[in-house]
């Protein structure tokens, strides 16, 4: 490789930061320059809330690289408070305004991990001083001096996907009386819609309060307007509307945009010019599952687009397989995490998905700590292919989800995922362990073994009439959680009481789904037919939106 090639890099937090390393590694004679439009190169933003609730009290501890830093470590030339704002691609020079003035940086290679930046929705007010965004660390920095010196006693976070939660639970734990305003009808909107709601639970569990279905229209210091004209309480507001990714110079460079809004790059992270590569927020890249263009605005991704696109810069050809858009989040003290499509996702692209639900703990009961958790697997009707995996709970979440994520990212089917070979011993695990689970109620019901319903499903044929529900739970069970049912006959009297059993479609139901797959398989032995299991059993019924145990 040329001792004398200049690369240079503009932006340098996650996709930039780590393609600078990787270029000087690569090529140590190499000339690599990073232009950073902010105050700090290579900031934890994903640390940002933690620092905010104060689980995370040193602030120096995100800022993981500095300039003397990175040319010391590196020989990395950083300009900060730097910004790029032209590109000329015939001249390779890209123009800069910075504390020097203006001036023009020449490159042989030049990479864009500039990022997105926060959507700011049209609310009245929104720029008012007690009005914030939550991105960068003088952002954070705003927002923890707020707290610290006007001691506001109640916060107001606008949007409900995973940085504004992070927000919210910042503000629970400063004490502060917190409400989360989301437009579309559950949080964590990528999330199908019962691990939106158990989400919002976990919040509301620990005092804030979930407003869904709203958009906030104004605020001023003290109070905030929904769009009902309902008013809320809101000393803080901080917005965490979305991201829309930073493409603006490379659309003025006449670089390809792509049908996400994110800029067009080849496997190889390369743009449509031959000598412009890019990385990050900013980039369209391949759905993994679906093969569809997206955006997976992610650190994970950011940071192994960025070794690829240095890779690629300096010659090399490194292929990147495209991101199943893999995240896990905090949510007070449960975990939520995804990978791959959703059911909605999947049903929306017109995919003929299904899904199984189980409710188990995270290793065996027995053991002490033992802590349920919800797991859906969703998978390609007929072909059984993985399509994408949720998971609600306090313990041990991350761990299945990293597991569909590698499922995924094979091809694997059920089939695969049923035969999966999992560390057990009973602190961590159980010898069928939950994703062992719910690939065999998904075998069980892809095979008609065990003809099942989801819980949604189960919900509106109860509703409309045309089936009815036999609930095998036990006494103290339905207490805990009613569900009218045309029937009840726990699981260990069924045996019995068959002539109790009523006529007609029945869906079967018990306290996760296990009791009630017993039963099915004891009703399809006696002869019936029009009997299925409800995935999930009543754990997923309740989390069904619009559910109330006694209309059904
Ligand atoms: C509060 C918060 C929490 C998060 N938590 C998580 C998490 O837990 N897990 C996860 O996977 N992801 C998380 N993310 C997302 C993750 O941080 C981003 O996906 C990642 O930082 C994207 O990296 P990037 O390099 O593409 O962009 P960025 O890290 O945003 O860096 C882009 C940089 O480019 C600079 N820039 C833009 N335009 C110009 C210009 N014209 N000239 C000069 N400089 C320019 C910007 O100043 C910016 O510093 C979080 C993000 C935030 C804000």
């Amino acid at each position: 490789m040329s001792q004398e090639k200049r690369i240079v890099i503009i932006g340098g937090v996650a996709a930039g930061a780590t393609a600078a390393a990787r270029a000087k590694r690569l090529d140590a004679g190499a000339k690599v320059t990073i232009i950073e439009g902010g105050r700090y190169v290579s900031f934890a933003n994903c640390g940002l809330p933690y620092y905010v609730s104060r689980d995370i009290e040193k602030r120096g501890a995100l800022i993981l690289q500095t300039p003397e830093g990175f040319m010391a470590r590196y020989g990395v030339e950083v300009l900060l408070e730097t910004r790029a704002t032209a590109i000329d691609r015939s001249a390779k020079t890209v123009s800069v305004t910075g504390p020097e003035g203006v001036s023009s940086v020449p490159y042989d290679a030049l990479i864009l991990a500039q990022g997105g930046s926060p959507f700011m929705p049209p609310i009245d007010g929104s720029g008012s001083d007690h009005v914030f965004r939550l991105w960068t660390i003088p952002d954070m920095d705003a927002v923890h001096k707020f707290i610290s010196e006007r001691a506001p006693k109640s916060a107001l976070v606008v949007g409900g996907g995973f940085i504004g939660l992070e927000a919210a639970e910042a503000f629970v734990a400063r004490k502060l009386e917190t409400t989360i305003v989301e437009l579309t009808p559950h949080v964590m909107p990528p999330a199908d819609a019962e691990f939106g709601a158990l989400i919002g639970r976990a919040f509301e569990a620990a005092g804030a309060r979930v407003v869904t279905g709203r958009s906030v229209k104004a605020v001023r210091p003290g109070v905030a307007t929904l769009d009902d004209g309902s008013e809320l309480a809101a000393d803080i507001v901080l917005v965490s509307a979305g991201v829309k990714p930073n493409v603006d110079l490379a659309k003025a460079a006449g670089l390809t945009i792509g049908v996400s809004g994110g800029l067009v790059v080849d496997e190889f992270m390369r743009t449509n010019d031959a000598s412009i590569w890019a990385a990050g927020d900013m980039v369209e890249i391949t759905n993994r599952v679906s093969g569809k263009p997206t955006r997976v605005p992610l650190a994970g991704p950011a940071n192994r687009q960025g070794r690829i696109a240095a890779t690629n810069a300096l010659g090399g050809s490194m292929r990147y397989a495209g991101a199943a858009g893999t995240s896990v989040f905090k949510a007070m003290d449960m975990t939520f995490a995804m990978t791959g499509l959703s059911e909605k996702g999947a049903k929306a692209l017109g995919l003929d998905a299904a899904n199984a639900t189980v409710h188990r703990y995270h290793h065996v009961s027995y053991y002490p700590g033992a802590e349920e958790m919800s797991l859906k697997i969703i998978y390609e009707r007929g072909t059984g292919k993985l399509l994408g995996a949720q998971a609600f709970g306090k313990e041990g979440v991350d761990k299945r989800i990293d597991v569909a994520a590698t499922a995924l990212a094979g091809g694997m089917t059920i089939d695969d995922l049923a035969e999966l070979d999992l560390a057990y011993a009973p602190p961590y695990g159980a010898a069928n362990d939950p994703m062992n689970m719910a690939a065999f109620a998904a075998q069980n019901a892809e095979s008609g073994y065990a003809p099942t319903v989801s819980a949604a499903e189960a919900w509106k044929r109860s509703g409309d009439g045309s089936a009815s529900i036999l609930d095998l739970r036990t006494n103290g069970e339905r207490r805990k959680q009613p569900v009218a049912a045309a029937a009840h006959i726990p699981l260990d009297e069924l045996d019995w009481r068959i002539e109790e059993i009523p006529a007609g479609p029945l869906l079967l139901l018990s306290r996760a789904g296990y009791e009630s797959h017993i039963a099915l398989r004891k009703l399809i032995g006696s002869g019936r037919k029009d009997v299925w299991n409800i995935s999930g059993g009543a754990l997923s019924l309740e989390l069904v939106p619009g559910f109330t145990g006694e209309s059904l």
